[in-house]
């Protein structure tokens, strides 16, 4: 599962610590001062660490609990406001489209395990927030893809069960849901499940789950009663797109109850320029990535009558969902 785990100093002796080395005790274990000496090391090949990543256990200080780009999520419907936090950095999948290969120097997955600081800054931060905001998991890896390692629902959860009037989403292509199946749903916590057609998934979506596997895992959430949201992003156009998704939706709504789908939407494929030149040089022989792109304030998106086509994804996204429940990624 891992090449190796280091283990920051600051955390060595820590309950939690000693709970993952127990669930992974075959690791070979590699003591550090400072998780930046291993993840920010300058000179990593991301894409030749991505095939055997090592785990890093560490502490998270400063800034835990930020606010989100502004149109980031189903807050932007409401008066409440979006907030994201990071336990983890790096993801277990490997999306060729994914941002984190631009963002950080090294594939390892730094997993940070003091989440009581995370939850007292989330308590802090709930104090001062409207009511109806939401707290985003996942922003920088897959929340649930680790659960067995890092229990990190199991943790979370109770946060914000305490507070019924704000929303947790925990987004993730993960079928890690048992943990989720054995305890009472909260209706303010939202698993969303990105999805992309068939074919661009077998393409891009490199280690996910199928989308038949991820699919039954929402439909299994959904009956026993968690609140379920589905994320069609990146949209990347191709010559059949619209058929192409015609095709996901009439499969995600023939299973799915859709009047008990928590929200749905669409997103573009967007990056910025920084990450993906970086993303470019790691996979250079990748036609999505030798695709025309325009550069727009910072951002790199792909060059062809996307807004056209996100509209027509709206159309036919909204004969099975209502309008409310639906929101374009900004
Ligand atoms: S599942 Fe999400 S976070 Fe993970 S590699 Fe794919 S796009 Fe990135």
């Amino acid at each position: 599962m891992f090449s190796s785990v280091y283990i920051e100093e600051a955390v060595r002796d820590s309950a939690r610590v000693r709970s993952i080395l127990q669930r992974i005790p075959e690791v070979p274990r590699i003591a550090i001062q400072q998780y930046g000496e291993v993840f920010n090391r300058a000179k990593q090949n991301f894409r030749l660490q991505k095939q055997q990543p090592a785990l890093i256990l560490a502490h998270k200080s400063g800034r835990r609990v930020l606010p989100t780009p502004e149109g980031y999520g189903f807050e932007s419907g409401s008066a409440g406001k979006g907030f994201y936090f990071s336990h983890m950095l790096n993801c277990v999948y490997d999306c060729r489209y994914c941002f984190l290969q631009g963002m950080f120097r090294s594939a390892n997955y730094v997993l940070f395990v003091n989440y009581e600081d995370f939850e007292q800054d989330i308590e802090a931060t709930i104090a001062h927030a409207p009511a109806g905001s939401v707290f985003y998991s996942g922003y920088d890896c897959d929340s649930l893809a680790l659960e067995p390692v890092s229990a990190f629902c199991e943790s979370f959860l109770p946060c914000f069960q305490r507070h019924p009037e704000h929303f947790l989403e925990i987004r993730t292509k993960s079928t890690q849901i048992r943990f989720l199946l054995e305890r009472e749903p909260l209706a303010n916590c939202v698993i969303a499940m990105s999805f992309s057609p068939q074919v661009q998934s077998e393409q891009w979506e490199h280690k996910v789950p199928s989308i038949a596997k991820r699919l039954d895992a929402l439909v299994r959430l959904q009956n026993a009663g968690w609140p379920v949201a589905l994320r069609f992003e990146p949209v990347i156009a191709q010559t059949n797109t619209l058929s192409l998704y015609k095709e996901l939706f009439e499969l995600v709504f023939s299973q799915l109850d859709r009047r008990r789908i928590h929200s749905a939407s669409l997103g573009e494929f967007r990056l910025p320029v920084d990450y993906y030149k970086k993303i470019v040089k790691l996979y250079p022989e990748e036609p999505l990535l030798a695709r025309e792109t325009q550069l727009d304030d910072g951002m790199v998106s792909l060059a062809h009558e996307q807004e056209s086509l996100l509209q027509d994804l709206e159309t036919m996204l909204l004969a099975y969902i209502e309008p409310e429940s639906y929101y374009r990624c900004a």
